[in-house]
């Protein structure tokens, strides 16, 4: 690469803030429209990322139609799901399905986000790594572009560099060819920064309490149970003492003799944020199942936790020129805490509608992604989000749990729901279920709890 130096103003169709799985799936797709896109991200790659590194199979989909089905059969695959609760085990296979495939993968983080940010660099995106979008910029009221402030070990990936050139890069060269701020001016601005989106709430995106979210902490372990081929989730996690704790639990094999062992709870239960997550996860850790060998006292990096912004929940999610996309537009799945799958989904299409209105040279067509987020997720998030409303009774959790874990066919079915797998043609009887699932609440909750948690 030349050493060209870095203008103080630079010009782009597109500017992703935020390199995660939303801001590089966004990267790859505007590329492989031909639009010129460049990606901002804080941190330099690889970098670690808090996470359960679950790869389900939306995610896996959407990974493969990204061109990376070769990367993904380097690391761990699962075929299924352990379920544990009311002292039952139930191992289920991931559901047949005609645009799903039936297996994912467990991924660390520290390598999922690099690889795809390549494959985007790769497609024609541009990358700048250690660059902080840090205030929006604003032309006559709307939306220019961001103040890209540059950081230690800064660079710049040129679009369509072969994966491996970023590391023959002089890094110094690079730090010192380009000033410490630069103006970077987009015609359109894809907000992916992640679950505290600074960038996202600076233009007035705001998140709605009334949604639930998630809280969550994870650590590794060692483990000779690391090449299972299944993921595993405890649904009554305990304490030492054998008390119920709130919550749920998980271990996601590695498949390197190492898992990822954490614990996650939703803002619905009662006094969630006097939780000390921490303390959880080291209970979770001395009475996971002992099938995984976990040595509690030796954690192989101290546990860190985050929030999962759920169900659609920040709004708004169209400016005149911007989208927000994965955690800034509040995207994950409340029944599993998903993320990854649906950072992806909502990048492509996001993508979609700014190249279309790039080639109509019209920014109205912003308003389809709205549209498209309504019938993609709207039923199902708001039903998620009564769902996290009963399960935060724990009372009503462990019914639930215990009557569910007696079926096989009612917990394969409850998977398919909650990993949002159903098929199309089930997706009329998943209304009947939803109302189901609805009614159910309302008796338990009493009748404003619908039109409190749609709220
Ligand atoms: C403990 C825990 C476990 C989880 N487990 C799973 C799981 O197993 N499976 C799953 O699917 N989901 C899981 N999730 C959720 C998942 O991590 C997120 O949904 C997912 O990372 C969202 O992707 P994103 O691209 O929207 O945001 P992020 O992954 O947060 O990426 C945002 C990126 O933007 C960068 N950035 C932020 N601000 C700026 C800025 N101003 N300028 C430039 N760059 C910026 C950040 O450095 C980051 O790289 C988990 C979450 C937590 C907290």
């Amino acid at each position: 690469m030349s050493s060209q130096t870095t203008p103080d103003v630079y010009d782009v169709d597109v500017l992703v803030v935020g390199a995660g799985p939303g801001g590089s799936a966004a990267g790859y797709w505007l590329a492989r429209s031909g639009v010129r896109v460049l990606m901002v991200e804080r941190k330099v790659f690889p970098r670690d990322k808090t996470c359960g590194d679950g790869l389900t199979p939306r995610a896996v989909r959407q990974l493969t139609d990204m061109g990376l089905a070769h990367k993904l059969e380097t690391f761990h695959r699962h075929d299924g799901l352990r379920a544990i609760a009311a002292d039952i085990t139930l191992e289920m296979p991931w559901p047949d399905h005609p645009v799903f495939p039936s297996h994912g993968y467990v991924v660390r983080r520290h390598d999922l986000d690099e690889f795809v940010a390549r494959n985007a660099v790769e497609a024609g995106a541009e990358l700048w790594q250690g660059a902080e979008a840090v205030a929006p910029i604003f032309t006559q009221g709307i939306l220019s572009g961001a103040t890209v402030k540059t950081k230690p070990g800064f660079r710049r990936n040129l679009p369509g560099e072969p994966a491996d050139d970023a590391d023959r890069q002089d890094p110094d060269e690079q730090a010192a060819s380009v000033p410490a701020t630069i103006e970077v001016r987009a015609r359109f601005v894809v907000v992916a920064d992640g679950s505290l989106s600074r960038f996202g709430r600076s233009l007035g995106a705001r998140r709605d309490r009334d949604y639930p979210q998630g809280m969550a902490i994870r650590t590794y372990y060692q483990s000779a149970l690391s090449t299972d081929p299944v993921i595993e989730s405890t649904l009554d996690v305990r304490d030492r003492q054998g008390n119920a704790m709130p919550g749920y639990g998980w271990v996601f094999p590695l498949g390197d003799g190492t898992i990822n062992v954490g614990v996650g709870l939703l803002s619905t239960f009662k006094n969630w944020k006097q939780v000390n997550t921490s303390v959880m996860m080291q209970e979770f850790a001395a009475t996971a199942p002992s099938h995984w060998g976990i040595d509690p006292s030796a954690p192989l990096q101290p546990a860190t936790g985050g929030r999962l912004p759920m169900a659609g929940s920040v709004f708004p999610k169209v400016g005149p020129n911007y989208l927000l996309i994965g955690d800034a537009a509040g995207s994950v799945n409340p029944f599993n805490g998903e993320g990854i799958d649906y950072a992806y989904e909502t990048a492509r299409e996001a993508a979609h509608v700014i190249a279309l209105a790039l080639v109509n040279n019209d920014a109205l067509t912003l308003i389809d992604y709205q549209r498209w987020l309504e019938d993609e997720y709207g039923l199902y998030f708001q039903v998620a989000s009564v769902f996290a409303r009963l399960i935060g009774q724990p009372a009503l959790m462990r019914q639930l749990t215990q009557i569910g874990m007696q079926s096989r066919s009612l917990m394969e079915w409850a998977l398919r729901v909650m990993a949002n797998l159903l098929r199309p043609d089930e997706v009329h009887v998943a209304e009947l279920a939803y109302g189901s699932i609805a009614r159910i609440v309302q008796i338990a909750l009493g009748p404003s709890s619908l039109s409190d948690a749609a709220q």
